[in-house]
């Protein structure tokens, strides 16, 4: 997806970034109107079109059928779209016309489905099997981006909050942080069990946390959460201590990368649209530029300006269009430079072979789709310029599909 020299800029053994000094963190204005985006498959819309012309509040709460959206914003529902996000899933798109923050503080017994930094909160209550160890992620997942640790270092006081919330509320007694060396006094001051890890890329990837620090093994297919494991962001942390005090907070931080690859640390509010931070930034999207919600190794491209921030982006990234290089055609030339650089040695070569003709299960059976642990190297050093990574994402989606 990326020119080679964009790597030169960050080293060889592709580091992740890490925070050495003080950050400050730029407030995004409201915009004037805020988009929450409902995957179609949670939700029907009769439920949603008897809010049309009504007035929600900050933390009220919309009951659906497969979930409960607690609104971000106070406005008059204006209209229901249709929005096609990565990998063709459909959402409903509710727009909300914003008016100043009327809140609606939540109830004691009430545990919100999303809190930002983490989309499905209800995974810490009654799931099977019971999770018995959080770890918080005070590391981020993706290169140049630092959202996580800027929330571990400016949050401490939310976070030790959050900390209660999850010992008090969720029952989940063992709970330890993974950072980089860099933030190990923030984490003594936190008196919390911690992780060290090397910051090199993909090293914070969950899977291999279990298997590098906790020493177990995730048969392929399954997530941490089969093994009664819980990796939660620090951000998420953060939040569920805002909640567990009586409060709401809807602010997301998000590293975001400009074309020039210099950083700014945003926090702007759940359901603002992008076009609103590039216009506050007072950045300009030129023909060709890519956005990219994520980092460079795992991001995905949006392709509407309309696209709302939402409760897991943890970054933007603007890529100058002199920058991408265009994937190509060309069939696989077995250089095996992707089985190389795979941290699970699953056998690329082959797997994308199957999976650029739709043969997900056989590619699942075969050839170890379901072992990635969706790191995008091979993506990165394809000579052939496959888009390996973006099959890999579409055949695990059409396997979860079919699995539903
Ligand atoms: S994205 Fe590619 S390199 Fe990374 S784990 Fe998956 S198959 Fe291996
Ligand atoms: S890097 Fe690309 S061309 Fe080379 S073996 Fe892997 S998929 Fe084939």
């Amino acid at each position: 997806m990326f020119k080679r020299p964009f790597f030169k800029l960050i080293k060889p053994r592709f580091r992740y970034a890490s925070l050495k000094d003080e950050v400050s963190v730029t407030e995004i204005s409201l915009p004037d109107k805020a988009i929450l985006l409902l995957e179609k498959s949670e939700v029907r819309p009769s439920e949603l079109q008897g809010y049309i012309g009504k007035r929600i509040k900050t933390g009220q709460i919309i009951n659906l059928r497969e979930t409960d959206l607690v609104s971000p914003v106070t406005g008059v529902v204006l209209k229901i779209s249709q929005y096609t996000g990565y990998l063709n899933v459909s959402y409903y798109a509710l727009h909300i016309q914003i008016e100043e923050d009327e809140i609606e503080a939540p109830s004691e017994d009430y545990i919100p489905y999303s809190l930002p930094g983490i989309k499905n909160l209800k995974l810490l209550f009654g799931f099977n099997p019971p999770i018995n160890h959080a770890i918080v992620m005070a590391v981020d997942t993706d290169l140049l981006v630092t959202t996580n640790q800027v929330c571990f270092k400016n949050r401490l006081d939310h976070i030790k909050n959050g900390i209660s919330f999850i010992t008090q509320r969720a029952k989940i007694g063992n709970i330890s942080f993974v950072l980089f060396p860099e933030l190990i006094k923030y984490a003594e001051e936190l008196e919390c069990k911690y992780h060290i890890l090397k910051s090199i890329y993909p090293n914070s990837l969950p899977k291999l946390i279990v298997k590098d620090i906790l020493k177990k093994h995730i048969p392929a297919g399954k997530e941490p959460e089969d093994m009664g494991v819980a990796f939660l962001s620090s951000e998420a942390v953060a939040n569920m201590g805002v909640f567990y005090r009586g409060e709401w907070s809807f602010d997301k931080f998000i590293t975001f990368i400009d074309k020039d690859y210099s950083i700014t640390h945003i926090k702007a509010r759940i359901g603002t649209p992008i076009h609103h931070i590039l216009s506050q930034l007072g950045i300009e999207i030129e023909q060709g530029d890519r956005i990219i919600f994520g980092g460079p190794m795992r991001g995905k491209t949006i392709y509407s300006l309309d696209t709302p921030i939402d409760y897991e982006t943890d970054a933007i990234f603007i890529q100058d269009s002199s920058e991408i290089i265009s994937y190509s055609d060309t069939h696989c030339i077995n250089c095996g430079e992707c089985i190389k650089v795979c941290p699970v040695n699953v056998p690329v070569n082959m797997l994308v072979r199957l999976l650029e003709n739709g043969l997900f299960e056989e590619a699942a059976k075969q050839y170890g789709l379901l072992s990635c642990i969706e790191c995008g190297l091979c993506s990165y050093v394809c000579i052939a310029r496959i888009p390996v990574f973006q099959y890999i994402m579409l055949g695990k989606y059409e396997l979860s599909k079919m699995g539903e």
